[in-house]
């Protein structure tokens, strides 16, 4: 049985010491369990005090929202992998519907940052997903694939071993719809496939989209989720603490 991983993706939320008061209130309310990991994603400017903060808990870790290729250099307001290994990060999101549709960020550009995510030692977690006309237009798995394609191809195998997959329907993002568990794990089944013909024996694959503590027993009900990826439900501790300590498989 595959670990389930909870993500908890902060977006532009919680400054340090915001985020030292949350995992005050979230570090006593979730007691470790066995079967599960908890991720944190919070602003790189708070990774630090994260990290800090879940220093003596292996079941928790913290993970950068976003990296630049480079690893050094002349490039204004932007964080690179290894920065992000300095601050104590263990993971990274790459390619999150933010910032392909609000930055503008490519397919090219998702294949350099997991390239540099994986030399730098931290897991990537690509994010994937359809925007709601390509979903009406019935090009869902196409465009999950070409994604996929995009970032992972000439990936080396090793790598490739350790990326997670967060299938994101754009549409339910933040929005308040999420997929139904029957379609978000046809998603699922195909992004395995198309991580076990290259190679990648046992793949995690999450899915993100107004997940709540009302739908998250059903869409884990679905064997072929392996966790979530979570912004808005992630941003109260005790709430997240709730979902992720009492969500069974
Ligand atoms: C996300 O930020 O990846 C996300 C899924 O957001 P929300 O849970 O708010 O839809």
């Amino acid at each position: 049985m595959r670990r389930l991983l909870f993500a908890a993706n902060w977006k532009m939320h919680l400054a340090p010491a915001d985020a030292r008061a949350y995992l005050q209130n979230f570090l006593p309310a979730y007691a470790a369990r066995t079967d599960r990991d908890v991720w944190f994603f919070p602003p790189a400017i708070s990774l630090e005090a994260v990290s800090h903060a879940i220093a003596r808990r292996p079941d928790l870790r913290s993970g950068v929202q976003d990296v630049y290729w480079e690893p050094k250099g002349a490039f204004t307001g932007a964080v690179s992998a290894p920065l992000a290994v300095q601050t104590g990060a263990g993971a990274a999101l790459i390619g999150h519907s933010e910032r392909r549709h609000v930055f503008g960020e490519t397919d090219g550009d998702t294949q350099k940052k997991v390239a540099a995510v994986a030399a730098a030692g931290l897991v990537p977690v690509l994010c994937v997903g359809e925007l709601l006309a390509e979903r009406d237009a019935g090009k869902t798995l196409a465009v999950v694939s070409r994604q996929l394609e995009g970032a992972l191809t000439d990936l080396p195998a090793a790598a490739l071993a350790t990326v997670v997959v967060a299938y994101e329907p754009v549409w339910a993002i933040g929005t308040g719809r999420n997929a139904t568990p029957a379609d978000a794990a046809a998603v699922h089944r195909h992004i395995r496939q198309w991580l076990r013909a290259r190679g990648q024996a046992v793949p995690r694959v999450l899915y993100g989209g107004s997940v709540n503590l009302k739908n998250i027993a059903d869409l884990l009900a679905e064997d072929e989720l392996d966790g979530v990826l979570v912004g808005g439900a992630s941003l109260d501790p005790a709430g997240w603490a709730q979902l992720v300590q009492t969500t069974a498989r």
